[in-house]
């Protein structure tokens, strides 16, 4: 097999060259520094401290350490910790080929600065609190909105070069990088998007009808202004673990309801007409609601509730109060709801 030295990470002054298996058949070398390496991995650390066999093989005069990883997650890894600014400066997403290498080498070679890094960017997207979650959902609301809005003859479904289902991110992948790298945190809001999102929604069909110019482009750039998922990434466990799921989120479909009738509240200040304009609200179909997301229904519900001038202010103050809590009581139970342990 070839060997291929890396264009950057082969240093003229490295102390080892690591030889790894290239997808391509051949082997690329990595000329690194092993105190470098050391000092941030203790796997590394003993790696290179192992008693070397009798006649230690060597490459362009240093010690070589063959490994069984893939080369192009080394070359991520190693740029993490050579050029850290990348971290910065690349896109943190659950499907980058980038972040999924880097974070499998760092979970296998223990650093911790990579993945702890990795996962308060992920976080962001698919946050472990509500209060996050809400500010997500409304941008994804007001972000469907522009593209909605957008001129198709000259936009092509496009802004800034991309689609809607690319700007808000999979939930599919958001649970495969969970599982795959062990990061439980992104599991619950990863299942609960996957639950509300169309089945005949397939993000990669959804890509090759809107890059081919065929009849059902049209529908296409439609389409994708709603979520969709990379449905074949999914495991079969995985599914079980939704569909159940699915059932619990629609059970709490009562606790939806009773939410506006705490109203009128004992201390109300207009008898009859916060209960008149609560059942008006109440009875009043959410034109965003086109996919079945319950909190989705909790905070719009909640702002229209908010922003409405009938009701008493002890009621909203009452409604307000309530409606946050069974909201937050579903978010909460969450992880118990799709027995994201089943998968930890
Ligand atoms: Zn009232």
């Amino acid at each position: 097999m070839s060997i291929h030295r890396h264009p950057s990470l082969y240093f003229e002054d490295g102390s080892v060259v690591l030889l790894l298996p290239s997808t391509d058949e051949s082997l690329v070398a990595y000329r690194v520094h092993r105190s470098l390496l050391s000092a941030h991995s203790e796997v590394f650390a003993d790696l290179f401290t192992v008693p070397s066999p009798a006649v230690p093989e060597k490459y362009d005069g240093v010690p070589l350490v063959k490994l069984s990883d893939n080369a192009q997650d080394m070359e991520h890894f190693l740029n993490c910790i050579y050029v850290p600014r990348i971290l910065m400066t690349e896109a943190i997403t659950v499907d980058s080929v980038f972040v999924n290498g880097a974070m499998r080498l760092s979970n296998k070679y223990s650093v911790p600065f990579i993945r702890d890094f990795i996962i308060e960017k992920l976080e962001e997207r698919w946050p472990r609190t509500y209060g996050t979650w809400v500010s997500r959902d409304l941008e994804h609301i007001s972000l469907a909105d522009k593209y909605k809005s957008l001129d198709n003859a000259t936009h092509h479904g496009k802004i800034d070069g991309q689609y809607y289902c690319d700007v808000v991110g999979d939930p599919a992948s958001a649970i495969r990088f969970g599982v795959d790298h062990n990061v439980p945190s992104l599991l619950p809001s990863a299942f609960y998007e996957l639950s509300s999102v169309d089945p005949s929604l397939d993000l990669d069909e959804c890509h090759t009808a809107l890059e081919n110019g065929d009849e059902s482009r049209e529908k296409a750039i439609l389409e994708s202004t709603k979520a969709s998922a990379r449905w074949s990434i999914i495991q079969p466990k995985e599914f079980r673990l939704l569909i159940g799921g699915m059932d619990k989120l629609k059970s709490h479909s009562l606790t939806t309801l009773g939410f506006w009738f705490t109203i009128p509240s004992e201390s109300c200040e207009r008898q009859g007409i916060c209960e008149e304009q609560v059942s008006v609200l109440r009875n009043r179909r959410w034109g965003r609601l086109e996919y079945d997301s319950i909190l989705r229904y909790f905070h719009l519900a909640m702002a229209i509730a908010a922003a409405d001038q009938k009701i008493c202010l002890k009621c909203k103050g009452v409604l307000l109060k309530k409606g946050r809590d069974e909201a937050l009581k579903i978010w909460n139970s969450l992880p118990k709801d799709f027995s994201i342990r089943c998968l930890e």
